[in-house]
């Protein structure tokens, strides 16, 4: 095998994609010296790099003087405007001024760089990427493969299912740059919207930016789930320039589509060498469309980070999909949605009531609170109210949709503590039958990921040998029966809590079963110490408490404690904080009531979730498929509790030790799935 780097195809930095995003990304990288003695390959199907500079968007934003000198781009501006209008409402933006770039200018300055360093152009598509592996392995659609170090990914976002509160309309323009026999145009201001245009059902506007006296780029934009079609533009564009400008002389044409979506973004982890950039990183505003300065900070960030040897970074600003200003972008989409012709009147009445740069902070999400009520208050208030209610309702169902285990934990901890134990023990049961055992009785299915259950003779022969050879284990040498049984269960419940928040499988999944296995059992070390002796093994030593806690239990919570903190630091570590709420409930409750809350209500209803998306199935095919082995599942649970008459603790150390035997061979089968899926 060749050494890294002396393969054609192999490379320190693959950017996936070379518009926007990764032209400025590569920019900085380049001013920040970091690119220098590095082999470097972009793959763009799109020759708008080679030679001749395609001028297809203008890329504008406000920015005040200092962010412009901050951002390093002011080389690029080809024009800048102090003033906007909205429908004749004539307003200064001081201290910000709206800038113009051209999509040319900014291709011509990243061909330059590309020149300088040497970048290898692969003239395709992107089809596949693998990121189990390291150099990282991409895939293009003419067949050749690549090997990167670093990779940045700025292919078209790919958007997950709408849900109720969730919108993608779309921005869509189209428009002219026109020359005008003598000079009418006001330079000093540029037209972010002018609602003298017919509606059509949904919310349009004109668009003028005057780069001189006589020319102007003239464009009719449309927020609508519809595409504005250049038939339906041309009329409505010669109207208007007739009406306002009289003749004029076409000398470009312009359009485009800007997606304007709150619908969820995958933004799983891919490692520490993977960093999505522009559209794909969430970087599009959705209720504005504008990304444009967002990229650069985020360029600017990247090289930052990049200097200090980690392009990922734990500081990069997320996407548009958390918090307030997330909220407010939810509620305008969704008026403008179900109500658009109302944005005409919504856009108008704001910029009539707020002072312009104070809306434009908002839309860069700078504002404060208290500076976003009057701004809030000036919208018309039903719309956005009937909004707010699907929101919030929507949400509320899916909170409790994916936090259902840590709600099932306090419920079961407050039936606890006021005596309703057989109610709580009721709840685990259910939840047994609902998805803890069928979530494992659908392993004849996963083969051939639910197109055809397997009940051939190899298929059983291979479970019952597995299971057989955990019985033969146990009965040899029972300690290490336990030790097995716990090594892949850490594996398997590492696996899945990974798989989860995006993550595969590796030895840190695995520490984090151990570490959750581990803070299960010895926060209820007395009663593990009733159940060794029945597995050959001698009870712990119980160190004095402290507090009403034992050290272990201390040094446990602690460490609990440090990973909560820790997953604030690395938000990809976010969704495993749920885990340790449940794990905090169950120290106060019997060990296998702990147990359980994490097994049905964490691990069982994530396993089915995973299994419902890997299989294309929906809950009842799940159900339906899972039937006969849950029923036997239940039939021989059912002789295991008849049978055994060996006194409580024994017939629970028996039933763990039946435990292990059948889900020995489900852990197997289910890593194959998750490294298939
Ligand atoms: C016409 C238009 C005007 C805009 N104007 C503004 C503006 O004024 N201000 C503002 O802030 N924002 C604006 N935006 C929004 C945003 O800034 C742009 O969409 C910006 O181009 C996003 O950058 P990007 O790198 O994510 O996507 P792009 O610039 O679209 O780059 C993606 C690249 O990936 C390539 N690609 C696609 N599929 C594959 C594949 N499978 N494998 C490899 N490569 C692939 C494409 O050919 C393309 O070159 C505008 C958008 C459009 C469409």
């Amino acid at each position: 095998m060749l050494a890294f780097n002396t393969h054609k195809n192999h490379f320190d930095f693959l950017f996936l994609g070379m518009g926007a995003a990764n032209s400025l990304v590569l920019i900085k990288l380049f001013e920040a010296g970091l690119l220098s003695g590095k082999t470097l390959a972009y793959i763009d199907p799109k020759p708008h790099l080679e030679g001749t500079y395609s001028n297809d968007k203008t890329f504008c934003f406000w920015a005040t003087e200092s962010e412009l000198e901050f951002m390093g781009i002011g080389h690029l501006v080809s024009a800048s405007w102090c003033k906007l209008e909205v429908s004749g409402n004539k307003k200064r933006i001081s201290p910000y001024q709206y800038y113009h770039i051209r999509s040319e200018d900014l291709f011509r300055f990243t061909g330059e760089v590309i020149e300088r360093l040497n970048v290898v152009r692969i003239s395709d598509s992107v089809k596949s990427m693998d990121t189990s592996s390291y150099p990282h392995t991409v895939e293009c659609s003419g067949g050749e493969t690549l090997w990167a170090k670093e990779v940045f990914d700025s292919r078209p976002p790919e958007f997950e299912k709408l849900k109720a509160h969730q919108t993608h309309l779309n921005q869509s323009f189209y428009g002219w740059v026109v020359e005008t026999e003598g000079d009418i145009f006001e330079q000093e201001v540029f037209t972010m919207m002018d609602f003298n245009v017919p509606q059509l059902n949904s919310t349009q506007f004109m668009y003028v930016l005057p780069f001189n006296g006589n020319t102007a780029l003239i464009e009719l934009t449309r927020f609508g789930v519809e595409v504005l079609k250049k038939e339906d533009a041309n009329p409505i564009l010669e109207d208007y320039i007739k009406g306002k400008f009289g003749a004029v002389k076409i000398i470009h044409q312009e359009q485009g589509v800007i997606p304007m979506s709150t619908a969820t973004l995958p933004q799983s982890y891919l490692g520490r060498h993977v960093l999505r950039t522009g559209g794909r990183a969430g970087r599009i505003k959705p209720s504005t469309g504008y990304a444009f300065k967002e990229m650069v900070f985020d360029a600017a960030r990247i090289a930052q980070n990049g200097s200090k040897n980690c392009f990922w970074g734990f500081h990069r600003k997320k996407g548009h999909q958390e918090g307030r200003f997330a909220f407010y972008d939810r509620l305008l989409l969704k008026v403008l949605e179900k109500y658009p012709s109302d944005g005409a009147k919504i856009f108008t009445q704001l910029f009539d009531r707020i002072e312009a740069p104070s809306i434009l902070q908002f839309l860069e999400e700078k504002t404060r609170f208290n500076q976003e009520i009057p701004i809030l208050m000036s919208l018309p208030k039903r719309p956005f109210i009937k909004a707010a209610i699907v929101d919030i309702k929507s949400r509320l169902l899916e909170g409790s949709k994916r936090n259902i285990a840590v709600f099932m934990s306090i419920l079961i901890g407050v039936l606890y503590f006021f005596g309703q134990e057989i109610a709580a023990q009721g709840l685990l049961v259910v939840g047994l039958i609902l998805v803890g055992i069928p979530h494992g009785a659908l392993d004849h299915v996963l083969e051939s990921r639910g197109k055809k259950p397997d009940f051939s003779f190899s298929f059983f022969a291979k479970y019952l040998g597995l299971m057989a050879l955990m019985l033969g284990i146990w009965q040899l040498f029972a300690p290490l029966g336990l030790l097995l049984f716990l090594l892949f269960s850490a594996w398997h419940f590492g696996e899945s809590d990974f798989k989860e928040i995006g993550l595969k499988a590796s030895m840190s999944s695995f520490l984090w079963g151990i570490g959750l296995l581990a803070a299960i059992l010895f926060t209820h070390l007395e009663e593990l110490n009733i159940f060794l002796p029945h597995f050959k093994l001698n009870a712990f030593y119980i160190p004095n408490a402290f507090f009403g806690l034992n050290p272990i239990e201390l040094g446990l919570m602690l460490l609990g404690l440090i990973i909560w903190v820790f997953s604030y630091a690395n938000p990809v570590y976010a969704g495993l904080r749920k885990v340790l709420y449940i794990l905090v409930i169950g120290c106060f409750l019997p060990l296998l009531v702990a147990f359980g809350l994490y097994f049905i209500g964490h691990h069982s209803v994530n396993g089915w979730g995973h299994l419902r998306k890997g299989l294309a199935y929906t809950n009842t095919d799940l159900w339906k498929t899972a039937w006969p082995f849950s029923l036997g599942a239940f039939a021989l649970i059912g002789g295991f509790l008849w049978m055994s008459d060996s006194g409580v603790t024994a017939y629970w150390a028996q039933f763990f030790v039946f435990l292990s035997c059948v889900s020995f061979p489900h852990v197997w089968e289910m890593r194959k799935f998750y490294n298939a899926i």
